[in-house]
């Protein structure tokens, strides 16, 4: 079959020719049919620092996908043939207390698809059943493809009651962009966003009914003003990853507020703790997305009127990779789909 893989310890994702996985009695075999390119597969073609220490060579890579099942292991009962999918990246370890209590998304023995074990970005997938979530007809594959990302928007967005509240979020890339749908579609009453580029800003207005906020020439305090928000706003989305969105955040939030954060800050980043301690805020740390809750609902949203479609933005054949992978490196881009045929 064909895969994309990392097959040398530098820069690039190499297509190969591998053999099709084949199946343990609690797998299926998944023909793939779309997958979406992560900012982790950016970061695993420029084989930066955390790559270089996480990522096995030789390796298929990719983690987000929608496919159809074609093999399935003969322990494994409720699925079918045929059954169009998507599914868990997360290979969870069954002997933490976090697993044995059923928040499998907060296992310490988890392993990826795509970073640590053989990945999606191929034409078969080996999964395990378990980890498969069947996909509704009225869901099409590409956005099947998108699921992943998107339920770590959902997951972050629905950390806090959003219903009437005021809602700032900080980074308009993909992820950013869908959880601002996702705080609009959940009866938010204002919806900010911020980045530093255009292009992204632009997106997040064409997905969902947002604010746009360039800070770069704009001083989000007068937005705020605008719109009446004189206390600040009530639930932060950090989306970015940047230490000056997040110190914008606090800034920004009304006393008691509360901000769920998803962003990875590289490295240490220095932190305003006393603006923190005399707003009393309460902060959360996001990790992935709840397996499965998150899932139950994001498809249900998905089919009570939430769309997400228009943060696909670019759609490549899957031997036109590279053109995807500097798509997605442009900056100009939302979610980047590869088609497996
Ligand atoms: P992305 O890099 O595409 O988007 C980040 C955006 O932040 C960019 O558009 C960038 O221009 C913007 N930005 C930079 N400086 C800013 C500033 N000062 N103010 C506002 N915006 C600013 O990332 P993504 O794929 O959308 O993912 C969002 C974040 O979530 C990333 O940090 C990613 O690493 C992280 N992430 C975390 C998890 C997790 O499990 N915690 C999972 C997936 C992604
Ligand atoms: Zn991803």
């Amino acid at each position: 079959m064909k895969a994309l893989a990392k097959l040398k310890p530098e820069p690039g994702l190499w297509m190969q020719t591998a053999p099709v996985p084949e199946i343990g009695p609690d797998d299926v075999l998944i023909r793939i049919r779309k997958t979406g390119i992560c900012g982790t597969d950016i970061h695993i073609w420029d084989w930066d620092d955390w790559a270089k220490k996480t990522v096995p060579v030789p390796l298929i890579t990719g983690h987000e996908f929608a496919g159809e099942i074609v093999e399935i292991g003969h322990h494994v009962e409720g699925l079918e043939l045929g059954q169009r999918c998507s599914g868990e990246g997360h290979l969870i370890g069954k002997m933490s207390r976090q697993s044995r209590s059923g928040r499998f998304h907060l296992d310490p023995a988890t392993r990826g698809i795509g970073v640590n074990e053989q990945g999606a970005f191929a034409e078969y997938l080996r999964l395990p059943a378990f980890n498969v979530v069947p996909l509704p007809d009225d869901i099409p594959d590409e956005i099947g493809a998108i699921l992943d990302p998107l339920g770590n928007a959902v997951h972050t967005a629905l950390s806090f009651d959003l219903l009437g509240e005021d809602v700032l979020v900080t980074g308009a890339g993909p992820i950013g962009i869908m959880a601002a749908a996702v705080a609009r579609h959940a009866g938010a009453r204002h919806v900010v966003i911020t980045d530093v580029n255009p292009d992204r800003l632009r997106l997040a207005a064409e997905v969902s009914d947002v604010v746009p906020v360039n800070v770069a020439d704009t001083d989000l305090t007068d937005v705020q003003h605008q719109l009446g928000l004189v206390e600040g706003f009530d639930v932060g989305l950090e989306m970015s990853g940047n230490a000056r969105a997040f110190d914008q955040m606090v800034g920004s939030m009304v006393m008691g507020g509360r901000i769920a954060m998803l962003g990875i800050p590289p490295g240490k980043s220095p932190v305003d703790w006393s603006a923190i301690v005399f707003k009393a805020l309460t902060i959360k740390g996001v990790y992935g997305r709840e397996i499965f809750e998150t899932w139950y609902k994001m498809i249900a949203m998905l089919q009570n009127g939430l769309d997400v479609s228009k943060v696909i933005t670019h759609r490549f054949p899957v031997d036109e990779f590279e053109a995807g992978f500097a798509a997605m490196k442009s900056g100009a881009s939302g979610k980047v789909i590869l088609d497996w045929g």
